[in-house]
């Protein structure tokens, strides 16, 4: 005879649009603690919305450590340039919600822009990012960039108060930079870095994948391949700057505008020629006019 197993936490998702419910959310769900009994635990995936694969490995991952998950989705303006994509950036908000329920999440945050920064014209507190964490890579293409990450990271924490929070490695520099703040501001948190998730052929899962042609899906691919392909370089102690110049010529030819291909210091983000000790190899390259991001550690 089998039995299945019962899971014994309820599958309701709260969708929550307030920080006023989201508050009361959290006070009827976790408990206060005290009395010697332990406060439920409670994990947060901050998102933009338009889920896929990678957003749900967070999801998994929070649910294998916490009591309750909590997903917030987001689009924050704060952290797009003025000629990016934040107007076109995609949008399914009923397919993340069908997505979010199937994989057992409890609870979604998605406020307005009003609820969270109130009135935008009028400039904001912000968090500043250490200069030698962002003065480099995507935040030399994307001035302002990490302020707004920050900013809205900071103010979810202190909006969901979670006890572990939940990023991909996917956005590397942004997971330094989140890990860098709740060090340097002695935040009352845990982060969790989680691996990328790739499509079968090796590309990066990503919200703006969407908006890449047929072809420009074939060609993506490359960026993967070569990240491997520089690794295999390191691993085999030839030259690190060959590998990297062969790596961005072949981006080109394949139709890639290359803004960067680097091997960095896996804390310090610091460019690296000769590696010692592990490395990030990390590229963004635009094609179709999306800018697409990748990296992957070297041992
Ligand atoms: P986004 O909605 O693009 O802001 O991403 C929300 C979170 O999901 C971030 O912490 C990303 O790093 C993470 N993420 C996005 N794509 C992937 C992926 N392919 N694999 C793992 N994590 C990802």
């Amino acid at each position: 005879m089998s039995f299945t197993r019962v899971e014994s936490r309820s599958n309701v998702l709260e969708v929550l649009q307030s920080v006023e419910a989201l508050r009361q959310w959290r006070e009827q769900t976790l408990g206060k603690g005290g009395d010697g009994k332990r406060r439920a635990q409670l994990g947060l995936v901050p998102t933009m919305g338009y889920l896929h694969a990678g957003h749900l490995s967070l999801v998994e991952r929070a649910k294998e450590e916490c009591d309750f998950v909590a997903v917030s989705i987001f689009v924050n303006p704060l952290q797009f340039g003025p000629n990016e994509d934040f107007a076109q950036y995609p949008r399914d908000f009923e397919g993340d919600l069908s997505l979010l329920r199937g994989a057992g999440v409890d609870c979604v945050f998605s406020p307005s822009t009003e609820e969270v920064y109130g009135d935008l014209s009028k400039p904001t507190t912000q968090v500043v990012p250490p200069r030698w964490l962002v003065d480099r890579l995507c935040g030399t293409f994307r001035p302002g960039h990490f302020e707004g990450v920050a900013t809205i990271v900071n103010k979810l924490f202190n909006m969901v108060e979670p006890d572990i929070a939940y990023f991909g490695e996917k956005d590397y520099q942004q997971l330094l930079v989140v890990k860098q703040m709740v060090k340097d501001l002695n935040m009352n948190l845990n982060i969790q870095g989680v691996p990328i998730v790739r499509e079968s052929d090796g590309l990066a899962m990503s919200s703006r994948n969407v908006y890449l042609s047929q072809n420009g899906r074939k060609k993506a691919v490359t960026i993967s391949e070569v990240l491997s392909s520089v690794k295999t370089a390191i691993e085999e102690k030839r030259s690190v700057i060959a590998a990297i110049e062969d790596g961005k010529e072949r981006l080109k030819k394949t139709g890639f505008e290359v803004q960067y291909l680097e091997a960095c210091d896996i804390e310090t983000l610091t460019p690296v020629t000769e590696p010692v000790k592990p490395v990030v190899l990390l590229c963004a390259a635009k094609i179709d006019n999306v800018r697409l991001i990748d990296n992957m550690i070297v041992q």
